[in-house]
C-alpha cells in the first residue's frame, strides 16, 4: 500500500492517502497535547504504543460485532484504515466520576456508577469541544437522529466489550471518547482507541495508567501506557 499526500495533520496523529481513495493510513505521532493544545510534549514511542494497543482494541470490537474503520497495521506508528466522513461529534461514556464531569458537576472523582453515563460533545478545539445534546446535533444538521441514535447505541456497545477486557487485565475503564463515521451509509467507529482518550485506572490502587499522567505532570507516561498493553497482552514487536 503505497502512502499518498498528508490529508491532515492533527494533534496526534497524521492522516495520509494511498492509492485506493477509500483506504487512509493513519500515523499516530509522539506528539502529545492536553488542555486544547496549550499543553505540547514529544514522548518517546508513545507513537509506536498508541498504534499498538489501538490495532488491538479494535480487531477485539470487530470480533465483537463493532464496525470499525481498521484494516491492518502496517508498522510500528501506522495503520490502515477505511475513509470516512468523519461526524463532528464526541461520544464520552463514563463508568467512574472523572475530569470535567466531576469538575462540571462538583462530584468528587472516583464515583463509581450505578449505570454509565453518556455525553455528547462538538468537536471544535476553538470552542474547546462544548457539551452538546441531541437536540443541538438534529437541529444543527451534525447527524442524523438515526446516526445520533446510532453513535449512542454503539457506544454502549463498545464499553460493554472494553469494560470487561480491562477488568481481566486488573484495569477500571473510568471513561473513554469515540468518534464516529460514515462509509457506504453505515455508522462505523474510527479514529483511535487509546490511553490518550480514555482513562484506565489500575483496579487496585487506582494509579492512573492514561493521559491524565501528561495532563497532571505525574510522569511515566509511556510507561503506563506500556504496562495497559502488556497487561491486555497486545503484542509489543512485529
Ligand atoms: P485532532 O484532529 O483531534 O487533533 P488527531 O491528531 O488524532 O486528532 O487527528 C486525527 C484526525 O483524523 C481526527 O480529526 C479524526 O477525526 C480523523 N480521522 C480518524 N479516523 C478517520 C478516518 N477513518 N477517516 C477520516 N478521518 C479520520
Ligand atoms: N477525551 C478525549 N478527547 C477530547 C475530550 C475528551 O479523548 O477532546 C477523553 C478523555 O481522555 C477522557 C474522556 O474523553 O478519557 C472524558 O473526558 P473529559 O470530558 O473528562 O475531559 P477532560 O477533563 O479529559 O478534558
Amino acid at each position: 500500500m503505497n502512502k499518498g499526500e498528508q490529508l491532515y495533520s492533527g494533534k496526534a496523529k497524521s492522516v495520509f492517502r494511498t492509492d485506493d481513495p477509500e483506504r487512509l493510513i493513519l500515523h499516530f505521532r509522539n506528539d502529545t497535547s492536553a488542555f486544547d493544545g496549550v499543553k505540547l510534549a514529544q514522548l518517546e514511542r508513545k507513537g509506536e504504543m498508541n498504534n499498538r494497543i489501538n490495532a488491538f482494541i479494535m480487531q477485539k470490537l470487530e470480533a465483537a460485532g463493532v464496525q470499525t474503520h481498521f484494516i491492518e497495521q502496517l508498522g510500528p506508528e501506522e495503520s490502515l484504515v477505511r475513509r470516512l466522513d468523519m461526524v463532528r461529534v464526541e461520544c464520552v461514556v463514563r463508568n467512574v466520576v472523572a475530569g470535567s464531569l466531576s469538575k462540571r458537576l462538583g462530584i468528587e472523582e472516583g464515583l463509581v456508577l450505578d449505570e454509565p453515563v453518556f455525553e455528547f460533545f462538538l468537536k471544535d478545539d476553538a470552542l474547546h469541544d462544548p457539551m452538546i445534546n441531541e437536540s443541538h446535533i438534529r437541529v444543527f444538521g451534525w447527524a442524523s437522529e438515526e446516526e445520533t441514535a446510532g453513535m449512542h447505541r454503539l457506544s454502549h456497545t463498545v464499553n460493554g466489550v472494553l469494560k470487561p477486557l480491562f477488568a481481566d487485565a486488573g484495569i477500571m475503564l473510568v471513561d473513554f471518547k469515540l468518534e464516529f463515521g460514515r462509509a457506504d451509509g453505515q455508522l462505523v467507529l474510527g479514529d483511535e482507541f487509546t490511553p490518550d482518550g480514555c482513562r484506565l485506572w489500575d483496579a487496585q490502587t487506582h494509579k492512573k495508567l492514561d493521559k491524565d499522567r501528561f495532563r497532571r505532570d505525574l510522569g511515566e507516561v509511556v510507561e503506563s501506557y506500556r504496562e495497559v498493553a502488556r497487561r491486555l497482552g497486545v503484542p509489543l514487536d512485529d
